[in-house]
């Protein structure tokens, strides 16, 4: 067997091998096993690097149309979404040999089909240095965080800026894991566990997921984890870096994630963090350990996986209709709960370079410490979903969005008049800082109304009942903190174009007051009771501008997608 010893194992851990040598030793896996595994890729890099993929089944199931057809659950893992943290890569290559020509575990393959993703930000990978992760214990070098866009793709999923996300989109649309797991490699305290996890619970998550994540997880899989000779924790998001028993939070990640983003595809998920501090071979172990721990459980519970997901997307559909509430952004609140944390003794001095406490951890004193968990989120925002959304043909940058995460929509092919519910947005805050290439739409107020509506030909009507429904809500509602909207792809529906010279603006306003003494009252009011107002000549004659039929067709701060309700959605497919 010693043809097939990984990069990282021939080198004791200490170095983790380059794409070219990845996937090589995938391509040579693939050729002498190739009933088990078949490396295929699912877009190209920016920069012109295959996004490898390789698929392991026991019968050849290398398709998506194979692999459900065959009812086995199907487990995507993927590695190197930030590509210094990198365990997944090489726990990979030894997981991928040890199920086909290892002859160790082939089992695990019975009810399981395994989609490894090794290398998703492969650009990043091979930007590859010694100085790259300065927190993290291992291998000499390792990849970068972010893609040759400098975009960080675990922010992307909805946006999907970033080309290699747009071609994960479309993978995971064809392949529609049951269940996804995203590794890497944690940042920040020092404690025992070799490995935290986070998996999705709140709001839109659908219950039989949870379900089945609740019951595999938690009951089974991480306390087999933890019978491995490892110790598991959930994602330990520190309240104050300084003071670990201040307690933790609940990360609450968030459709930009990728767990969220999978809850909202109705897929369980787990987010895996190794600890950065561990030995590099330790930090691999676990996550081999880890995956070999989840097919298990899968290949113990055949179909049941299967069984949660079919269950949720149903779900969806079956209520598509009935004006479901779904909660959109989250807080953890002030309750906490208790957790038994253990970590090490700490000691905080003060630092006379930041002026602040410095902590410094002695891994020689294990210590276990009762902390608050602000564990339970409550939701800060919620929409009701309507039937449908449309989406004028004017907004192209919408529809490729929605056609990215793979939303079914029809085009409506002739002019078409709505009875339709939309928004008015008012007061818009943007960040002034760039984040991840964009400026954020902070903070806006939404007001809700009913309107006729002419929409063109070619508009897109986007009905709910389809498994990707809350994908669509959190791609399309405004108080959404990962619309489309948010990201800036509709702040022109914020500008006014069109502004009346001063001299047209006077004879306006004149006409509007003699027609309207009620308005000229109203002015007056604001006048007396807005001293910047009333020191601003353009801002007085706006005023009347801004009241008048002139300024009404700018529709400024008019949220363009249309909501539908059951009947309006009739309505429309009635005249088809
Ligand atoms: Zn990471």
């Amino acid at each position: 067997m010693s043809d097939w010893i990984t990069p990282a194992e021939r080198s004791g851990f200490r170095t983790t091998p380059s794409y070219a040598e990845t996937r090589a030793y995938l391509g040579r896996l693939a050729a002498a096993a190739p009933r088990t595994i078949h490396l295929t890729r699912f877009g190209v890099s920016p920069e012109g690097r295959d996004l490898m993929l390789v698929v392991a089944a026991k019968d050849g199931e290398f398709t998506p149309d194979a692999a459900r057809a065959s009812g086995k659950d199907i487990v995507l893992v993927q590695a190197g979404i930030h590509a210094g943290e990198i365990e997944g890569k090489d726990a990979g290559l030894m997981l991928l040999r040890d199920l086909s020509v290892g002859g160790k575990d082939a089992k695990l393959l019975d009810h399981a089909i395994l989609v490894w993703l090794p290398i998703f930000n492969v650009d990043g990978h091979e930007n590859s240095g010694p100085y790259n992760r300065i927190n993290q214990n291992g291998p000499d070098e390792m990849g970068f965080r972010a893609t040759a866009q400098n975009l960080n793709l675990n922010r992307d999923y909805t946006k999907a800026d970033a080309p290699e996300m747009r071609d994960w989109l479309a993978m995971f649309d064809a392949w529609r894991p049951d269940l996804f797991m995203d590794i890497h490699t944690t940042d920040g305290a020092d404690y025992q566990y070799d490995l935290t996890w986070y998996m999705e619970s709140w709001g839109p998550l659908q219950p039989a997921v949870k379900a089945w994540q609740d019951k595999a997880f938690k009951q089974s899989i991480l306390p087999a984890f933890d019978k491995m000779g490892h110790l598991q924790s959930p994602y330990l998001d520190l309240v104050d870096h300084r003071d670990i028993t201040k307690g933790v939070g609940n990360f609450g990640s968030g459709p930009r994630f990728s767990t969220g983003y999978a809850a909202l595809r109705n897929r369980a998920a787990l987010l895996v963090e190794t600890h950065m501090l561990k030995p590099y071979a330790v930090r691999v172990r676990a996550t081999y350990d880890l995956v070999v721990a989840t097919l298990d459980y899968i290949n113990a519970h055949p179909g049941e996986l299967r069984k949660a997901t079919a269950e949720a997307d149903a779900d969806t559909i079956a209520h598509a209709n009935d004006g479901v509430e779904i909660p959109v952004a989250f807080k953890t609140t002030d309750k906490p709960v208790t957790m038994s944390l253990k970590g090490y003794a700490f000691t905080q001095q003060k630092s006379e370079i930041s002026g602040d406490t410095w902590v410094t951890y002695d891994p020689k004193t294990p210590r276990t410490y009762e902390i608050p968990f602000y564990r339970d989120l409550v939701a800060t925002a919620s929409v009701r979903l309507p039937a449908a959304y449309v989406v004028p043909s004017g907004w192209p940058q919408l529809v490729d969005k929605l056609a990215q995460h793979g939303i079914r929509f029809e085009r409506l092919a002739g002019n078409t008049s709505l009875d339709a519910e939309r928004y008015r947005l008012t007061k818009p805050v943007w960040d002034g800082q760039p984040f991840e290439g964009r400026h954020l739409l902070k903070d806006v107020s939404i007001a809700s109304e009913r309107a006729t509506v002419d929409v063109p030909a070619g508009s897109v009507l986007v009905p709910m009942d389809q498994p990707g429904a809350y994908v669509v809500a959190n791609l399309l509602e405004p108080a959404a903190p990962d619309s489309l909207l948010r990201w800036g792809f509709l702040d022109t529906c914020f500008e006014q174009k069109e502004y009346a010279d001063a001299r047209v603006a006077e004879h306006l306003a004149q006409d509007a007051i003699a027609k309207d003494p009620a308005l000229k009252a109203e002015f007056d009011a604001r006048v007396a009771a807005d001293p910047a107002f009333a020191k601003n000549p353009s801002a007085r004659l706006a005023y009347f501008y801004e009241r008048s039929p002139w300024f009404a067709t700018q529709q400024v701060g008019v949220y363009p997608v249309l909501r539908l309700d059951a009947a309006a959605l009739g309505k429309v497919r009635a005249a088809r």
